[in-house]
């Protein structure tokens, strides 16, 4: 019997590492998990990786051939170097070259948000699109631009940092040094600053009254508004029509077919997707309106990156 050909996903992430072994049709054969923070030391991990990835592929062996490894990580620029990426704390890294002492198979990497839209095209909602945006909403937030079915990926590796939109000129503080950046407002943690704020200002009764700010998460919070708690709602509101403004500015910019929302607060599904929706539709330039699909992931979040890794070493390095 011929042996299936498959490829390699491993996506680095600030708190997690994960690896799969994909086949065509993106089933998964073999998948681990890696604790990253575990790892103060680039070489530790590294050779961490290359353990636990030869383990995987010596499983599947018999049965199946890998013909490349796919990278997705955060600030990793078009030749494959990490460079002081936000959450993780190994400096500047050469990624690509330093994998690849462990591999004799080629290698691909490309950022977290580009790989997420290669899946969402590869596997899920983007099927048969050819212009798409995918914006990921975690605990910073990121982009993926689609164009004429590539994802573009800039000068220098760095398009669709949508985080990093300015929406509020001197607005909330953000990790890049900035102000009023998107990513303040809008990811998990832009959630919780809204939530705190409201909860100095506002004088409804919330059921999150009482509760320490380190008790609160957006999971807390999801769960207080899907119980119906009007502060946690109000603060998905506002999330979302921060949100759906940013999206019809790049609507102006890309003119899109469809921008998907990915990442643990899209996870939120309606909560977050109606004020957007909203927002989004009474915010877009008449040219655009009705034309443009907002939708949420059809990949789940945990497996979109490492899955887009793998439809990246398709792409790039299948013969
Ligand atoms: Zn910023």
């Amino acid at each position: 019997m011929a042996k299936k050909s498959i490829m390699a996903g491993i996506d680095i992430g600030g708190t997690t590492t994960r690896m799969a072994l994909i086949d065509e049709n993106g089933y998964f054969l073999k998948e681990a998990v890696l604790p990253t923070q575990n790892f103060p030391l680039f070489d530790d991990f590294a050779q961490e990786v290359a353990a636990i990835m030869q383990r995987l592929l010596d499983e599947v062996s018999e049965e199946a051939t890998c013909q490349g490894i796919g990278i997705a990580v955060p600030s990793v620029d078009a030749a494959g170097r990490l460079e002081s990426p936000a959450n993780l704390d190994w400096g500047t890294v050469d990624l690509k070259a330093e994998l690849a002492k462990f591999f004799s198979l080629p290698i691909a990497v490309t950022n977290d948000a580009n790989a997420a839209a290669l899946g969402e095209m590869t596997y899920g909602g983007a099927r048969g699109m050819q212009n798409f945006l995918i914006v990921t909403l975690g605990t910073g937030v990121g982009g993926g631009v689609v164009i004429d079915g590539h994802v573009y990926a800039g000068q220098n590796g760095f398009a669709g940092e949508f985080g990093h939109i300015i929406v509020e000129p001197d607005g909330r503080q953000c990790r890049c040094g900035r102000r009023g950046c998107l990513e303040t407002y809008v990811s998990a943690t832009g959630l919780l600053r809204t939530v705190l704020e409201m909860m100095a200002k506002d004088l409804r009764k919330s059921s999150l009254d009482g509760l320490s700010a380190e008790k609160i998460d957006s999971k807390v919070i999801y769960q207080h508004a899907s119980n119906g708690d009007p502060l946690a709602i109000a603060a998905f509101a506002e999330t979302g029509r921060i949100l759906g403004q940013a999206l019809a500015n790049l609507a102006a910019i890309f003119d899109p077919e469809a921008i998907f929302l990915f990442g643990g607060l899209a996870e939120a599904g309606e909560l977050l997707l109606k004020p957007t929706q909203q927002t989004f539709e009474n915010s877009l330039l008449y040219l655009y309106k009705g034309r443009i699909a907002l939708r949420l992931t059809q990949i789940s979040q945990n497996r979109g990156a490492v899955l887009g890794a793998g439809a990246l070493a398709r792409r790039r390095l299948s013969h």
